[in-house]
Order: structure tokens, then sequence, then C-alpha cells
């Protein structure tokens, strides 16, 4: 028989959504326990490019974590010089160099990680690790949860769930949310496969520094992803490599060998070791649009479980911080209250949609993964060639969109000029693309920018309440078969958007 320990808060997961979440609850008067299946010396070693906007950024980040202090401390910031953003397309002589103005660090997300689960438990939480949660308590809400821990069976029960659980989230599977569901339906719909990302990363270290030591630096791959170099010190460098599952799988660690290996600067290199074995790791990730509703009754999802995250805009780890924070607020003062209806937990969507907003410009931009999505690689490629650096900027960010005219017809002007000069130079030939695709694809992205526009006006009239929920997903469903027809998106590519 399970030994059964009560709480009134059971956070799951040890990652910056499970820590931000488990902190902030804590911080708001409730009593909180969180799981994590890792032992406590390896929590925080994840898979991940390091990459972090700076806790100095003006925006900074929320709740009771000092993130500001974690990352200024010397084993945690490697990098704190990155100023550049590079594209390199090698086979077409294209590197392009975009000043990186958002201070941006690189990390070691190993030692970040045990200074944040370090601070986690200074904050008032009872922390469980060798905690493997295989199994869900649910009476008309969620009421906890079964776990394995130190090889022994244990029942967590508590008012409330918050699953910080990571990208394809096993609590998400096991959850049976139609039994949840309070009229006309259940909010929450869980995100299919094709709306992760697959990656994997090696830190390497080289035997000279390497000239790129203040960029970070992303490179096409035959599938819709790509390869990065992110110098943790001039001869440390994190080198991986994603796509997202829609495609095709890459045999990872194959294709980042066959990167590397004729590189000059990693001639001689070797892979650092940690825990005893060599330092490489894989994991799946959130590339798609947060999911629509992140609440059903006495749970609440945050991170890459809720889609919060885009680690290609540099909003991986501070997606999955804000929304832990949203969702440890809303706990506490969900279960101060005795209510953890789907109702009372709205406000963690809302803060995430509209207060913080984030989400929003998450969600908008998604139309940009679409509309790349169906488009040819080599076309792509030739597309991210001419474009000008501030419309790849534009592209990447998540900052205030260019919608006045001007801005818009120098952009225009500007990728007019530099696919002039590449045809003249030949440098499309061997792709086999012509001036006519690049063309369509090009309208393509501006047909994707005007709905990018509609998305973000949509998202940021987000219900402030559950009531409204359904009428505003109505009218979402709309403009995403619009911006379909639009783009001419395949029937098959529609099913699983
Ligand atoms: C290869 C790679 C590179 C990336 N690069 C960057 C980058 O450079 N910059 C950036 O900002 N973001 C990056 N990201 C994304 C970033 O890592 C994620 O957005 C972030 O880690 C999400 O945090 P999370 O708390 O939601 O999930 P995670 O960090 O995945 O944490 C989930 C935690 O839950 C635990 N867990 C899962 N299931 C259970 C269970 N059943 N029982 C108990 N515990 C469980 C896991 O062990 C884990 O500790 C990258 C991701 C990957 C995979």
């Amino acid at each position: 028989m399970a030994r059964s320990e009560a709480y009134e808060v059971i956070v799951v997961g040890g990652g910056i959504g499970g820590c931000f979440a488990a902190a902030t609850a804590a911080a708001n008067g409730a009593e909180v326990v969180q799981l994590e299946r890792k032992p406590a010396d390896q929590g925080g070693f994840i898979a991940c490019g390091d990459a972090i906007k700076s806790p100095t950024d003006p925006k900074g980040y929320p709740g009771p974590i000092d993130m500001a202090g974690i990352t200024s401390d010397e084993a945690v910031l490697a990098n704190g010089n990155i100023d550049k953003i590079e594209w390199w397309d090698e086979e077409l002589g294209v590197r392009k160099v975009l000043p990186y103005d958002s201070h941006s660090n690189v990390i070691d997300r190993y030692e970040f990680g045990q200074r944040l689960l370090e601070q986690t438990g200074d904050l008032g939480v009872t922390q469980h690790f060798n905690t493997v949660v295989n199994g869900i308590i649910q009476n008309g809400q969620v009421q906890g949860v079964e776990a394995i821990r130190d090889g022994e069976p244990v029942e967590y029960t508590g008012e409330m769930v918050i699953d910080g659980a990571g990208a394809q989230s096993v609590i998400q599977d096991m959850v049976a949310f139609e039994e949840l569901a309070v009229e006309p339906e259940s909010t929450f719909e869980k995100p299919h496969y094709t709306h992760f990302g697959s990656a994997y990363r090696e830190i390497i270290e080289t035997d000279e520094p390497v000239d790129y030591k203040n960029a970070i630096v992303g490179k096409p791959l035959e599938e819709m992803g790509y390869v990065w170099y992110f110098p943790r010190s001039p001869t440390s460098i994190n080198v991986g490599l994603g796509f997202q599952m829609n495609k095709e799988p890459i045999a990872l660690a194959d294709r980042l060998r066959e990167d590397v290996e004729d590189r000059p600067e990693f001639e001689n290199a070797s892979i650092a070791d940690r825990f005893d074995k060599k330092n490489k790791l894989g994991a799946a990730l959130a590339l798609r649009r947060p999911l629509d509703s992140m609440v059903a009754p006495g749970y609440i999802t945050v991170g890459c479980a809720a889609g919060t995250t885009h680690p290609i805009t540099g909003k991986g780890i501070r997606g999955a911080a804000f929304s832990g924070y949203s969702a440890g607020k809303t706990a506490a003062a969900a279960v101060a209250d005795g209510d953890v209806s789907e109702q009372r937990l709205w406000e963690h969507n809302h803060y995430l949609y509209v207060e913080h907003g984030e989400a929003s410009k998450l969600a908008a931009r998604d139309a940009y993964n679409v509309a790349a999505s169906s488009i040819d690689i080599p076309v792509l490629r030739a597309v991210a060639a001419i474009l000008p650096e501030d419309e790849i900027r534009e592209i990447v960010s998540t900052k205030t969109s260019f919608d006045d005219l001007a801005s818009k017809l120098s952009i225009a002007a500007g990728a007019t000029k530099n696919l002039i000069s590449h045809y003249r130079k030949g440098t499309f030939d061997h792709l086999g693309v012509s001036k006519e695709m690049l063309y369509e694809a090009l309208m393509g992205f501006r047909t994707t920018r005007e709905f990018v526009d509609r998305y973000e006006e949509h998202y940021e009239n987000y219900p402030a309440s559950r009531e409204g929920y359904f009428e505003w997903l109505t009218e979402r469903d709309r403009i995403d078969d619009e911006f379909y027809d639009a783009i001419d998106l395949e029937p098959e590519a529609r099913k699983y958007q």
C-alpha cells in the first residue's frame, strides 16, 4: 500500500517552469511539494543551448527567484559578452551578422539549474528528488499524483497540480481531461507531437579560441531546423541542432558529427565530461504556439508543457520562467480561495496572453513557422540569404512589429536589391531555386506578416474569463482557415495545426 502525503500544491518537474511555479506559490503562502525524477545533484542537467536573455535586460524576471543574482554567479555565467547573432549559410557564401542588443548570455545550464532548485527550496518548498510521477489522482478535478520515490510508491494528494514536466509531458497523457470537462467542453487540448522539436547538443572544447566567441551562430539544416554554435568561452562551445517533428526525423548525433568534423576550429577538439560521462544530451522542446488554454479543474501547465517557450527567439528559459511565475501566483490565490475550478484558474491564461502578453506575441509569430514549414528548404535558404538583416531580426524576435509603411517598403527594396545581387553572382543556381520560386515565397512571407498582425490583435483580446473563450476560439480558428488558404497550405499540413 502506497504511503500518502498531503500538500496544497503539487508541482511536477524541477526545471525552470517547475521551480518558478513552486517558488512563487510558496512565497504567496501555499504549502508546496516539488517532485523531480532526477537525483538532487543532477537536477538542472538538461539539454539546452544555454543562451539566455540577461536578467539585466530592463524587462527582468518575475517572482521571488533572484535571477539576476543567480546568473551573475561566476559558476553560472559562462559568457556575458554575446553581442551578435550570426546566420551562416556557407554553401551560399552567406554570413549575416546582426548586432544583438538584448543583453544575451551563455550560461552553464547545470549550475544554473542547481541554483534555481536551491533557491526554490530556500523559499519554503518541500523538494522530493528521485521521484517519478507515474499516475494521476482525479475526481471531478485533478487532486494529486502517484509516484515512485526512491523505489517506493507514494501518493501525493493536494488541492491542485502544476504540470512542469516539460515537452511532451507525461502528466498530460495521464489526466483524463474529458472526465473533468465542464459545459460545453474542456478548454484544455493536449498538443500533437508534431508541435514539438527534437534537439541535441554537445559541449566541445577546442584547442584555440574561436573567432565567433561573442556571437551566437545559426546554420541551416536540410530539414526545417538549424545547427547552432554558442560559445560558453572562446574555447568551450555548446554545439547542437534541432528539427521540428512535423518533418522526417534526423539522426541528430550523426548529423552533428558530420557538421563539426570538417571545421578547422574543431580539429583535435574533445567533448567535455560531466558526471563521469561525455557531456552530450538530447531532448524534446516546444516549437509551436502556446496552448489555447493551459488550465483544467485542479490543473495548470507551464513551460514547454504549455508551449509558452520558444528557444529560437531566446524565449525558452524566459517563457518557462514567466509561465511558472503565473501558475504559482494563480495556484496560491486559488487554493486560498478554496476554488480551483477552470474559471478560477483562468487568470493564468489571461496573465500570459494579455497582462504579460508574451504568449500573444509567440502565438502570432507562429504564423511564420507555419509558413516556413510549407516552403521547400532550398527556397527558404535563398529567402534567408536575400532578406535584409532587419527583416530577419523582425522574424526571429518578438519585438514591436514593423507596421509602418515606410519600413515595409524599405525592407521590400532591400530584399529586391539583395536578390539581384545574388542572381548576378549565381549563388542560387546549384540549389535549383528560380526567381519565380523566390518571389512566391517572399510574397508568402508578406502575406504571413499581415496575418501575424491580425493574430496579434486577436490574441491581445484573449477573454478575461472562460465564458468568452469558445467564441474567441471560433474566431481564431476562422483566422487560421483564412491564413492557410492565403498561403495555400496543403490539407495534410492543416490537420494538426
Ligand atoms: C537541445 C535544446 C536546446 C535548447 N536551447 C535553448 C536555449 O539556448 N535557450 C533557451 O532559452 N531555451 C533553450 N531550450 C529550451 C529550454 O530548455 C526549455 O524551454 C526549458 O527548459 C523549458 O523548461 P521546463 O521547465 O518547461 O521544462 P524542463 O526544463 O524540460 O523541465 C522538466 C522537468 O520535469 C522533470 N520531469 C519530467 N517528467 C517527470 C515525471 N514523470 N516525474 C518527475 N519529474 C519529471 C524532468 O526531469 C525535468 O527536470 C532548448 C531546449 C533543448 C531541448
